[in-house]
């Protein structure tokens, strides 16, 4: 990304003259406001739901939120093109968990319900792999549960639909194949707080940039994989994804 700014002491928007993307999409100073621009590059963040499907808190012993739980997962999570997932030497317990994931399409902060549906215009399907076994020892000890959540290769992820070819996305199926049993199964209409609030509520800490996504967490079902398992995820009855782990 390139940046021009007049007074180069504390770049903001306010002193700037434009931001030109490496995509050539042209940031107006209307369109982002005041924030600041150390907070905007060009890379992504991947945003992860915890605890979004009632189901699944109960099944982890927890209990249901009073607003959204998220973590953070680096680019290097990500896997594309059903490409295998490596099963990590530091785990002996890799569990799946499929999730619907939205792709961001505006710079936002700060976003209000309302208008939360504006900024995202794509969705796919992916699978927050975790450490269960490392995730455990973690919580156990009160630290950060990073290591377990992660590690390269946690995130595969599908093609992107346009929201749009969904004729409901709060009535949402997904279901995960493992070895051609269909072990994991979920429905949007059944998340504790619906897309547009997750935006609203992750927005209000943390600046949402185009490319973007979130994984907006899990429904019962989730359990372990192991080598040579093959993993297979349908949205709206569409398969997504199709991998081996490895
Ligand atoms: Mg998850």
């Amino acid at each position: 990304m390139y940046i021009f700014s007049i007074n180069d002491d504390i770049p903001t928007t306010k002193n700037a003259c434009c931001i030109i993307c490496a995509d050539s999409i042209l940031l107006t100073l209307k369109s982002i406001g005041t924030i600041p621009l150390y907070y905007i590059s060009r890379k992504m963040k991947i945003i992860c739901i915890g605890q979004s499907y009632a189901d699944h808190v109960r099944e982890m012993n927890s209990s249901t939120p009073s607003e959204p739980i998220f973590f953070f997962k680096p680019d290097t999570c990500l896997l594309r093109k059903n490409q295998p997932f490596f099963y990590p030497n530091f785990s002996n317990e890799i569990h799946y968990e499929l999730e619907v994931v939205l792709k961001i399409c505006r710079l936002g902060r700060n976003i209000s319900e309302r208008f939360a549906n504006r900024y995202y215009n794509e969705v796919g399907l992916g699978i927050d792999f975790t450490a269960r076994d490392l995730q455990r020892d973690c919580k156990a000890k009160g630290l950060p549960w990073e290591i377990a959540k992660a590690f390269d290769g946690s995130a595969p992820i599908s093609e992107f639909k346009g929201k749009a070819e969904f004729p409901d996305l709060g009535n949402l199926d997904f279901w995960l194949e493992k070895n051609g049993e269909v072990v994991q199964r979920g429905n949007t209409g059944d998340m504790t707080f619906n897309f547009d609030q997750l935006i609203a509520h992750i927005s209000k800490y943390t600046t949402l940039k185009i490319g973007d996504l979130i994984y907006t967490g899990t429904p019962a079902g989730v359990g372990p994989v192991a080598i040579g398992d093959r993993l297979k995820g349908y949205l709206g009855g569409e398969l997504m994804l199709d991998f081996f782990v490895r």
